[in-house]
């Protein structure tokens, strides 16, 4: 899109011709005589549209428009629509698509010449393409949806629980829920083939309430459990993604969840990811706020991974931070992502934040994370996640970093 000065008598665009823009009036006026429009000729001001067949690929223009006063005009391109369609929610675009091509039709039919009636523009062509595809793409959804919510009807999500370990001590300090799929006929699905799905299907906000409230359950369940073994007190850490936070009521209902599970709030941790801070345009620090306030620990999941603003350990109530497993799984051999980690928690020991490094999967890893004095580990060297009756296992015991120094 851009802006064009045009003077008092200038032509912009005339009956006939191909068009390739559309205009909108800014300031000034714009005198129309337009053939296809029971009007016949008008005026448009400021904040009017003009040319709008010019969008429609190789399609003339059905008007001729004059500057009427010298006018400053908005001008929109087929590509800049395009451009647009192409990052909307599929529904729009297949609609965008679906009009546009009855628009072609229709107008060619009633003022096109044969010529451009026969002509089937490369153009044209690729929208049909896109359209069957969308369309196929939108009934797929659907289906996947459906099967979504049968998956949730008939109890088919079960969560693995990741130990995470006190890299002082060695204690099971808590678990990662991490959901899993009992598919019927696929066998255990993990998140990589349905989370996104969910997100984009509107399913994540149900599935996400349901996570929630089996964690709660559990963390429960383990803390009752350390009780008895006079173990120390272990913590259930939650996946949220950034599509629950534009749901309004999300605060009140995790709080709900947790007074009926009789979960201590501190016993549970939300992870976020950057996207929820960055955006913030539905309040979410005021509900991080308001989640913390009620007990629950709030967790930077995959940290260094994004944007990685540090200003925003300062705006939002964060508790820990997770070193993403890519920074693990380099630092060894790569000096930039080593020296990365020791700012991250070099800068995390000053802020009073505790810190979880993900995806440790060699002594190595460990020990330098030791010497850097990191909190928390969580990695397949600890322990893959686990289903629910390892977990009773593994409460109250202790791994030893002997070899490790
Ligand atoms: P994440 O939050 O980064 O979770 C950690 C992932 O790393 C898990 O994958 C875990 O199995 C894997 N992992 C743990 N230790 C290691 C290691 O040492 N090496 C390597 N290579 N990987 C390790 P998983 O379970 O497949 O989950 C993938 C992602 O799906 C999660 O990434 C999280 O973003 C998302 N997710 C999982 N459960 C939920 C959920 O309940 N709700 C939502 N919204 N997202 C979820
Ligand atoms: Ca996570
Ligand atoms: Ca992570």
């Amino acid at each position: 899109m851009h802006r064009i000065q045009v003077k008092k008598g200038d032509v912009i665009l005339s009956d006939k011709e191909i068009g390739e823009y559309a205009y909108i009036v800014e300031s000034g006026k714009v005198a129309v005589t337009d053939r296809a429009s029971s009007l016949g000729s008008y005026t448009l001001g400021p904040g009017d549209m003009f040319g709008e067949y010019g969008l429609i690929e190789e399609a003339t223009h059905y008007s001729t428009a004059v500057a009427a006063e010298d006018s400053l005009l908005v001008v929109i391109s087929q590509s800049d629509i395009e451009e647009k369609s192409a990052i909307a929610d599929p529904l729009l675009s297949l609609f965008l698509d679906f009009f546009m091509d009855r628009c072609h039709n229709l107008t060619l039919k009633h003022y096109g010449t044969d010529e451009q009636i026969q002509t089937f523009s490369s153009r044209r062509h690729h929208r049909e393409k896109r359209l069957q595809t969308s369309s196929e793409e939108l009934v797929q959804r659907f289906k996947i949806k459906d099967e979504l919510q049968a998956a949730l009807e008939n109890s088919e999500f079960e969560l693995f629980f990741q130990p995470i370990i006190s890299l002082r001590g060695g204690f099971t300090s808590g678990f990662e829920a991490l959901i899993r799929w009992n598919h019927p006929e696929k066998g255990l699905l993990t998140p990589y083939h349905f989370i996104d799905m969910a997100e984009q299907t509107d399913m994540i906000g149900e599935i996400g309430n349901w996570v929630f409230k089996d964690a709660c359950l559990k963390a429960k369940e383990f803390n009752d459990q350390a009780s008895k073994l006079r173990s120390p007190e272990v913590f259930v850490s939650v996946n949220i993604s950034a599509k629950q936070f534009s749901e309004p009521d999300l605060v009140e209902r995790f709080k709900t969840i947790a007074r009926e599970t009789d979960v201590k709030p501190d016993h549970v941790e939300l992870e976020i990811t950057e996207s929820i801070l960055m955006a913030d345009t539905n309040g979410a620090k005021e509900m991080l706020q308001e989640l913390k306030k009620f007990g629950f620990k709030i967790v930077l999941d995959d940290f260094g991974t994004g944007y990685s603003s540090l200003s925003y350990l300062h705006k939002f109530p964060i508790d820990k931070l997770k070193i993403d497993r890519s920074f693990t799984h380099a630092m060894l051999d790569d000096q930039d992502s080593q020296e990365i980690v020791r700012a991250i928690a070099g800068l995390s020991h000053n802020m009073n934040l505790e810190i979880v490094a993900e995806g440790i999967e060699t002594m190595e890893q460990l020990s330098l994370y030791r010497d850097l004095d990191c909190h928390f580990g969580q990695g397949y060297l600890i322990s893959k996640p686990l289903p629910i009756d390892q977990v009773y296992q593994i409460l109250g015991t202790r791994m030893s970093f002997g070899e490790a120094k």
